[in-house]
């Protein structure tokens, strides 16, 4: 038996054999074209078009999300700027094939040295690079393989359109050796609730056939198990259909606390799946989701059209928006112009929206009319607050909520994503009148391991006793100014997490929508005291991995088995 580790996307288990995706197409030879220049263009044109309505047409038949990930990567195909990388080449007498693969081979280059999101969308022009010059040569495009029987697939990684369009009777589990957690592979695996694990860098020794259990929680794949390993594994799985199939009731602990359970989103259109899914309102909206891939600042028409859909899809709950949180992993053209050689610690969150101020302006002015334009909803008007991201100071704090409330945003509230914020939260929580706790940074800042880094990712653990000591710090400020504390970085998404993190003083907790029904079954089993006790336990560890086994032996003290 050995144990293979990556990032674990969502909670599930899963086990089966593995199948390989095919390898990519060998690289086209750099030999002189036999065709004119006009020929090989006029061919690599009607491949290029085919490739874009195929992806296209995927798009429309898969739906959500993966409708605007195909869309997104149909537009890449006819890209222009790329049409004219191609004909260059075929004019230099190279062939199609050859031409496709190495300016997109060029392209690919410049994402990757961009980082970041868009450095997570070279695989997606590899993608549309393969299924050209698989078209140019007559063969089929390489996709997920048929074994004739359900499966674990195991691929380097995975384009959107084989993610969209996975057969889920078929495929029990993902597993890639490349990929971050922001990769669309990982992105749409949780919207799919695919179990899955990205970046096993080992899994590339993985072979067809063999037997594995994939524990998306752990972030372990378990090659070879044993016949206890599988029974556990199975039972476990049970258990979370059993989970996922319980009532919607409110998010509370044993004792009746209540802990209300919000969803993380990034569009209105996930408003409908959150609500189906029991989340109580929204805990984090990620305004600049709507907006990455725009040059210009949106105007406030259409931000008030997306906030009002928002709003309109809770009503008579709480939707907290954050203000544009734009630099280093989510850059937006129109906030980051400057080069920078750190972009995390540079002019990002509250600091590049102050230097733009104009645009925060256009932001609030959006809100507070959005806010105003559903006022009337029948079930009652949503309750909006809106927070700002990487506040780091006491004085941007002040800046921020007085300018929200110069535009009548009632609530006004800050993101504590940044060690000093924490270490003040006592001063901040004086002025804010909330604080949400994006745990993903205040991780990233605390142990400086840049989250999207694949060789340090050991150290962005959101159960390492330095980060959790800098939300006891916030949840006492909370408490002694009366002022809710939540959580909204993936740590509240982890159901044993999540119980420590109510015993920090948190007040609400926001996640993705899928791993809501696994967080409210946790919550359930332990009274605020017992949460407070394993809280207790886990900062008292070493280290991340030790205050995860502190907490589930002081969970399984109280005559319970943890989840997660
Ligand atoms: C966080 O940092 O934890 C957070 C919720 O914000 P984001 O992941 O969007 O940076
Ligand atoms: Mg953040």
């Amino acid at each position: 038996m050995a144990e293979l580790r990556g990032v674990g996307i969502g909670l599930g288990v899963a086990q089966g054999p593995v199948a390989r995706m095919a390898e990519p197409l060998p690289a086209p030879s750099d030999g002189p074209s036999a065709l004119s220049a006009d020929e090989e263009k006029a061919r690599v044109s009607e491949a290029v078009a085919a490739v874009a309505r195929e992806l296209e047409e995927r798009g429309a038949q898969a739906g959500g999300a993966a409708r605007d990930v195909l869309e997104a990567q149909a537009m890449m195909a006819e890209d222009p700027t790329l049409e004219d990388e191609v004909a260059s080449r075929i004019a230099a007498g190279k062939t199609g094939e050859f031409a496709v693969f190495d300016a997109f081979a060029s392209f690919r280059d410049q994402l990757t040295a961009l980082g970041g999101y868009l450095g997570e969308r070279a695989a997606d022009l590899d993608d549309v690079a393969q299924r050209v010059i698989a078209r140019l040569r007559g063969v089929p495009a390489p996709g997920v393989p048929d074994p004739g029987h359900p499966f674990v697939l195991v691929a380097k990684d995975l384009a959107p359109a084989d993610t969209a369009l996975l057969d889920l009777d078929k495929v029990l589990a993902l597993i890639t050796s490349d990929g971050g957690p922001t990769s669309h592979t990982a992105i749409l695996a949780r919207e799919k609730s695919i179990v899955a694990i990205v970046g096993v860098a080992a899994a590339k020794d993985l072979t067809d056939g063999e037997e594995v259990i994939v524990d998306a929680a752990a972030g372990v794949v378990t090659t070879a198990p044993t016949a206890e390993e599988l029974e556990r594994a199975l039972k476990r799985a049970a258990d979370r259909a059993a989970q996922a199939s319980a009532p919607l009731t409110p998010g509370a602990l044993a004792d009746g606390t209540a802990i209300p359970l919000l969803a993380n989103l990034g569009k209105p259109e996930g408003a409908a799946e959150a609500v189906e899914l029991g989340a109580e309102g929204v805990g984090l909206f990620r305004t600049e989701f709507l907006f990455l891939s725009s040059n210009q600042a949106p105007t406030v028409a259409q931000q008030k059209e997306a906030y009002t859909a928002l709003l309109s899809a809770f009503p008579g709950k709480k939707v907290v928006v954050r203000a544009l949180d734009a630099g280093a992993d989510k850059p937006l053209a129109f906030l980051n112009d400057a080069h920078e050689e750190n972009p995390a610690l540079g002019l990002r969150g509250i600091r590049a929206l102050r230097a733009s101020e104009d645009i925060l302006r256009e932001q609030l002015t959006a809100l507070a009319e959005a806010d105003a334009a559903t006022r009337q909803t029948a079930d009652g008007p949503a309750d909006l607050w809106v927070m700002a991201p990487m506040i780091a100071t006491v004085e941007e704090t002040e800046y921020f909520t007085s300018l929200a409330r110069e535009y009548g945003i009632k609530t006004a509230g800050v993101m504590v994503e940044v060690p000093s914020s924490a270490l003040l939260a006592d001063r901040i929580l004086g002025i804010a009148d909330f604080a949400s706790i994006g745990t993903n940074d205040l991780t990233q800042y605390t142990l400086a391991a840049d989250r999207l880094l694949g060789s340090v990712a050991s150290f962005q653990d959101p159960w390492h006793p330095a980060v959790l000591r800098l939300i006891r710090e916030v949840g006492q400020a909370g408490r002694e100014n009366g002022k809710p504390v939540g959580i909204c970085g993936e740590a509240a998404a982890d159901p044993l997490l999540a119980v420590v993190l109510v015993g920090l003083g948190a007040t609400s907790l926001s996640m993705a929508p899928t791993a809501l029904a696994d967080v409210r079954a946790s919550l359930l089993e332990y009274t605020l005291a017992e949460a407070r006790g394993i809280a207790e336990a886990a900062l008292a560890a070493d280290d991340a991995a030790s205050a995860r086994d502190a907490a589930r032996d002081a969970a399984a003290a109280k005559g319970t088995v943890a989840a997660g």
